[in-house]
């Protein structure tokens, strides 16, 4: 990072539910593949530093997962604005702290936010002042205890799954990035469940293919081929 300042917007919340389903095919259109079979770009902001395999955690597995997906050329990607948009990933990432919320919150993102425009890519992006990932929400926890109440599916994908993780990662990923004319990805969703609901739908229209087929790519592989990509400078600058 070479400086921040914090540039006040607004104090909008983003609560996001997850319940509904929805999955659409998309396909895959580019050319440059590395050895493992990836089609890839040609650049992307370095992985966060991560341990060993075996001492991932969920969260970092979900992580790695999005940073596949992301760094990769294809349909998912494209959306989020190719993998420039890893900057944002990342700094999302690099909130996160683990909290108690309602079961059918994954993660919330609240308070003011300030603007970001990363000098390498020059993506622009927002990051709130918070960000919580639920430990007793659909992100950690499964419908395996029948004293449990139930938690809430992610579209389709069962709570606590690879592919709910991921699904969640790149809904809040979609309230910090901008489309080219200003507007962010997806819009808030605040406490109102449709609209988020609606924007789970949208995430999983575009990349559910992608987020499909995670299990046929281990994460030592994804790992491997994350340190291997040719990486931009992430140096972010904050912008009025
Ligand atoms: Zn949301």
């Amino acid at each position: 990072m070479s400086f921040r300042q914090r540039a006040v917007v607004s104090a909008a919340i983003a609560f996001c539910i997850f319940t509904t389903n929805h999955l659409t095919q998309s396909q895959s259109r580019f050319a440059s593949t590395n050895p493992a079979g990836l089609r890839l770009t040609n650049a992307a902001p370095a992985p966060l530093p991560l341990p060993d395999i075996s001492k991932l955690s969920e969260l970092q597995k979900a992580y790695l997962d999005s940073y596949s997906i992301l760094s990769q050329r294809n349909r998912c990607s494209e959306f989020f604005g190719g993998a420039a948009s890893i900057s944002a990933l990342n700094d999302l990432i690099s909130q996160l702290r683990p909290s108690h919320l309602d079961k059918q919150i994954g993660i919330r993102m609240s308070g003011e936010t300030m603007n970001v425009t990363s000098a390498a890519t020059g993506l622009s992006y927002r990051l709130f002042a918070k960000a919580e990932v639920n430990l007793d929400g659909p992100f950690y926890l499964a419908n395996n205890l029948p004293s449990r109440q139930s938690i809430p599916r992610v579209g389709d994908f069962g709570p606590s799954t690879r592919e709910a993780r991921v699904a969640v990662l790149l809904h809040e990923l979609g309230h910090l990035v901008r489309k080219p004319n200003g507007e962010y990805l997806l819009p808030n969703d605040g406490s109102d469940f449709g609209i988020s609901r609606d924007n789970t739908d949208r995430v999983i229209a575009v990349c559910g293919e992608q987020i499909r087929q995670l299990h046929n790519t281990s994460f030592e592989a994804e790992m491997l081929i994350a340190m291997q990509l040719p990486a931009v400078d992430a140096d972010t600058a904050v912008t009025p």
